[in-house]
């Protein structure tokens, strides 16, 4: 069995060759799940599709629920929990996220200056404005007609498709511009994609746009109000480097832990405790609105799955919380060897060294912080170092330079014993963001065995 916890070699050195092309293998349907699961609806549908062709049954069609079972609860279509129902009540949690940053149109968004028109935007979560101009970008989302009718859009994701593009002003012209912070340089109403300039004589070409929405989708412009359109990244995830040991993609802040957290529960033995993997939309912009974490949802499932095994008390729900487990899946930084002022590099995670183990996030002082109990920790790493799994630790940044939030707090609040665990990786929220398959393979095995353990 491979070394564990190693802070000199990197997973590649420690793996034998059957580990290193399973997890080469692995690199590769992940990869395939970043190019279906471009945004959190396309995700959710992705994963119950799955989890249905392996036996997954809605929770709320059961009339009652034993040992062996396996329910999904869907949230909105944005959010979906998996659980594997054991001999006991309590859970054992992965919780990860399946939102990213992008740009959603606004509700008014079609306008038109100069003969170019626009979708206006408005960023969800925390992006580098700056990063997101000169690149393909595809619309995602759904549309509602003043009849009601549903119109998926789904618009630059094949080859063949148009996509849209937000511009940055030309080198040659921007002497003022390049005096700019990085901040200033593009600002948030700048960020105006371009939608379309044809139009025929007598016609505006926000007319002529308007018509092909129209004709083609059924759409008008008051539509835009009821509506959520999102611009994301078009181009499709890449291995890097000679060696292809990484993978370059939009999203994978969190779809690499959601990607593991989904094949783990899908390829664990059931266990005694109930197994649930939670995927939840809105962890970007602060886990509000009732398909986030600060909502209900996870809390009625778990009701719901007490009620249909004859334990519905609130005190039964409390019990259970109490003595359920989560590893809370999200992504973390790692060491960047450009930029290794941000870091300190003995409590930094390496690129390519494990799933990363993280007491605390938080920042300053480590406010807003989940800051895991070192007896669930010694658990934790236990079942690490008894299943083979390489992990490592890593903060978020030194002491006074960063942090970062993730769901953690709000299932501790519960009373859930709860640690951050995920996947290191560089260019977190970048369009197009990197990291190891080493460490997104070693990420599948940390929630397979924590799934399994007892
Ligand atoms: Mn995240
Ligand atoms: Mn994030």
């Amino acid at each position: 069995m491979k070394e564990t916890y190693s802070r000199s070699k990197s997973v590649w050195q420690r793996m034998n060759a059957r580990e290193r092309k399973a997890a080469m293998a692995y690199g590769e349907k992940y990869k395939a799940f970043l190019d279906t699961a471009r945004t959190e609806r396309l995700a959710a549908a992705e994963i119950i599709r799955r989890a249905e062709e392996k036996g997954f049954k809605p929770v709320y069609i059961m009339k009652s629920l034993k040992a062996g079972d396996k329910v999904y609860w869907n949230q909105k279509d944005k959010s979906v929990i998996l659980a594997v129902i054991g001999k006991e009540p309590v859970h054992e949690i992965v919780g990860s996220h399946i939102d990213s940053p992008r740009l959603d149109l606004k509700a008014n968004p079609v306008h038109e200056q100069d003969g170019i028109v626009y979708f206006r935007t408005h960023y969800y979560g925390g992006i580098k404005k700056y990063q997101w101009t000169c690149i393909p970008l595809a619309l995602i989302g759904v549309v509602f007609t003043k009849d009601g009718k549903k119109v998926d859009i789904n618009i630059g994701l094949k080859d063949s498709d148009p996509v849209f593009y937000v511009s940055d002003l030309l080198i040659h012209m921007a002497q003022d511009q390049m005096k700019k912070t990085l901040a200033e340089g593009i600002t948030g109403e700048q960020l105006q994609a371009v939608a379309g300039t044809h139009s025929e004589e007598g016609q505006t070409p926000k007319d002529a746009i308007m018509a092909l929405l129209k004709k083609e989708y059924g759409i008008e412009e008051e539509d835009f109000a009821a509506a959520e359109l999102e611009l994301v990244p078009a181009t499709k995830s890449r291995d890097v480097g000679f060696d292809r040991s990484l993978i370059a993609s939009y999203g994978q802040d969190d779809r690499v832990c959601s990607y593991a957290n989904l094949e783990a529960i899908l390829d664990a033995k059931p266990g005694v405790k109930t197994q649930a993997a939670l995927l939840t939309d809105k962890e970007e912009i602060g886990s509000y609105g009732n398909t986030g974490m600060e909502s209900s949802y996870f809390v009625k499932f778990v009701m719901k799955l007490l009620a249909l095994q004859g334990q519905g008390s609130l005190l039964d729900f409390y019990e259970t919380m109490e003595n359920s487990e989560m590893l809370s899946a999200d992504v973390n930084s790692c060491l960047d060897p450009m930029f290794p002022e941000v870091s300190e590099k003995d409590n930094a995670s390496f690129l390519g060294y494990g799933i990363n183990l993280t007491k605390y996030g938080g920042s300053r002082g480590k406010s807003g912080s989940n800051d895991a109990n070192a007896e669930f920790l010694q658990k934790v790493r236990k079942i690490f170092n008894d299943a083979g799994v390489c992990w490592q630790i890593g903060e978020l940044g030194k002491v006074d330079q960063g942090g970062g939030g993730t769901i953690a707090f709000m299932m501790a609040n519960w009373g859930v014993e709860v640690v951050d665990c995920g996947t290191s990786m560089l260019s977190m929220h970048a369009p197009c963001d990197l990291l190891s398959k080493a460490d997104a393979y070693e990420t599948y095995l940390a929630y397979k065995a924590f799934f399994e353990s007892r």
